[in-house]
């Protein structure tokens, strides 16, 4: 090990060179030395701030030039430990409720650095890493209510998942032809149609696919923000009266805002109703199907036509993995197939198996499956879904705590996982609560004890708490409730 051997190349005498390392074993033991750091950086995550700004030092040292010679690799390693694990966003940690993200989970960890030794590309092909893919988006269907005939793609989180969505929706609503003429080539414009709540990944997808944001129609939602389906119902009408060709509804299980879910039941009848293709953008919400408490708030998520699902996020996958489900598997192959003479299929051998790419716009893709598939069979379907009902006990625990404070107002009671309120000792105006409940927000973040964010909920600014984290315990929430008050009262 370890020896270079000159040979003769061509013409010229030179030293073949390779990635791999003179010395197997310094490896070894520095591969070594950073599994039990990164145990013990889990482990001792609940002790650690949860995030700290980064002094000018660190910002510094990701600011030098492209390196032209070699460092070693414990060198690079150890100034990694000193200016990038201690600055992490803070989502592995109990008490981070900002935004919606997952934990992640250490075995999903280790499901990364396998599938990067591993190293296959999951374009597609006849091998195993392939297999590990397919049986994961059937697990996914299984946990959806799926039958096994659908189709499906991992993808890189829900934002690309609803765009495979929308893409398949679109060119069976096109009646085919939109691949080759473009949305140019249509006689009428198509609407698609979710509600004000809806997220604007959408927004994005509907532009990227050409249909621009006029093509999307937010209807408005309900008193528990979920879509007014007589308002769905009209609307089609209106645009079909104006010679537009009604496509698609995006429904949401689980609105980003306040974990709002629309009416699945119903919008499925007037989806089938009407001939519209039936989304469910569940990358919140999907996953309730799995947890036994729960469920029922997701029934009729089997009827869609397609569901985008965020492993990411309820399954706690570490970033990123998404996927989108399709019951039509053949509609979904129609929309990203293609026949190139550099990628033909054999009847044997490595190009014989399934080709993943022609379910979505990558080529190449990597092995995001093994991560999931891992925590999967190490802890079972059911342990996942109790965890989800853990985390909607915690959000009613929270509220229940918060309804009893007279200085904190509830602005949206959680449906699931996540709680708008704000500190509000009452006598204030809504600029002035704004401004409070902003500094209480950025000093719990500084302080490094808590993740919220913020939002505006029917025109009321609040902190928002999506308590989407395996980690998370009654009494962080204890403590929470403490912090708002004792900062709100600090600072008005
Ligand atoms: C998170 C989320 C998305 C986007 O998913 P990413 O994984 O962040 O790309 C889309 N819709 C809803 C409702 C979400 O919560």
């Amino acid at each position: 090990m370890g020896d270079t051997v000159s040979h003769t190349v061509g013409a010229t005498n030179v030293t073949p060179e390779t990635l791999d390392p003179q010395d197997w074993r310094a490896l070894r033991a520095l591969s070594h030395r950073m599994v039990d750091d990164a145990i013990d950086y889990v482990a001792g995550v609940r002790d650690r701030p949860i995030w700290q700004p980064m002094p000018d030092s660190v910002r510094d040292y990701f600011d030098t030039p492209l390196p032209k010679t070699p460092q070693p690799l414990d060198s690079v390693y150890r100034e990694l430990s000193e200016n990038l694990m201690p600055y992490p966003m803070g989502n592995i940690h109990p008490r981070f409720w900002g935004w919606y993200m997952g934990a992640g989970n250490f075995t999903g960890a280790l499901g990364d650095f396998l599938a990067a030794v591993v190293g296959s590309n999951l374009g597609g092909g006849d091998h195993a890493a392939t297999r590990v893919e397919q049986q994961l988006i059937g697990w996914l269907k299984d946990m959806v209510g799926f039958p096994a005939t659908a189709g499906g793609t991992l993808t890189s989180g829900g934002s690309m998942a609803n765009l495979i969505g929308l893409a398949v929706a679109r060119n069976v609503q096109s009646g085919g032809q939109i691949r080759e003429t473009g949305v140019a080539g249509a006689s009428s414009a198509m609407v698609f149609y979710a509600s004000d709540q809806v997220h604007g990944c959408h927004r994005k997808a509907l532009e990227i696919l050409g249909h621009g944001n006029t093509a999307l129609r937010k209807l408005p939602t309900d008193g528990q923000l979920r879509m007014d389906t007589h308002a769905l119902r009209r609307a089609i009408a209106a645009d079909r009266g104006a010679g537009l060709q009604p496509a698609c509804v995006i429904a949401t299980a689980g609105t980003v805002n306040t974990g709002a879910i629309d009416d699945l039941r119903d919008i499925a009848e007037i989806c089938r109703e009407e001939g519209l293709w039936f989304h469910v953008d569940g990358c919140i919400g999907a996953l309730l199907a799995i947890a036994p408490d729960n469920a029922w708030r997701v029934a009729a998520i089997e009827q869609a036509d397609s569901i985008a699902l965020d492993p990411h996020k309820w399954l706690h996958a570490p970033f990123d993995v998404g996927c989108v489900l399709t019951r039509d598997r053949e509609a979904h192959f129609e929309t990203f197939t293609l026949d190139q003479e550099y990628l033909q299929k054999t009847e044997r051998g490595l190009a014989a198996g399934d080709w993943l790419y022609e379910y979505g716009p990558q080529t190449s893709r990597g092995f995001r499956a093994l991560k999931v598939w891992m925590a999967l069979k190490e802890h079972g379907v059911e342990k996942f879904g109790r965890l989800i009902d853990q985390d909607v006990a915690h959000a009613k625990y929270l509220a229940a705590l918060i309804e009893d404070e007279t200085d904190l107002a509830m602005v949206a009671a959680p449906t699931i996982n996540i709680v708008c309120f704000r500190f509000d000792p009452g006598q204030l105006g809504e600029q002035h609560l704004k401004r409070i409940n902003t500094e209480i927000m950025l000093r719990m973040q500084e302080s490094g004890f808590a993740i919220l964010s913020d939002t505006t909920v029917s025109g009321r600014h609040c902190l928002r708490v999506a308590i989407n984290n395996h980690r998370t315990r009654q009494s962080d929430l204890d403590r929470l409730v403490g912090e708002v008050l004792r900062l709100g009262r600090d600072i008005a």
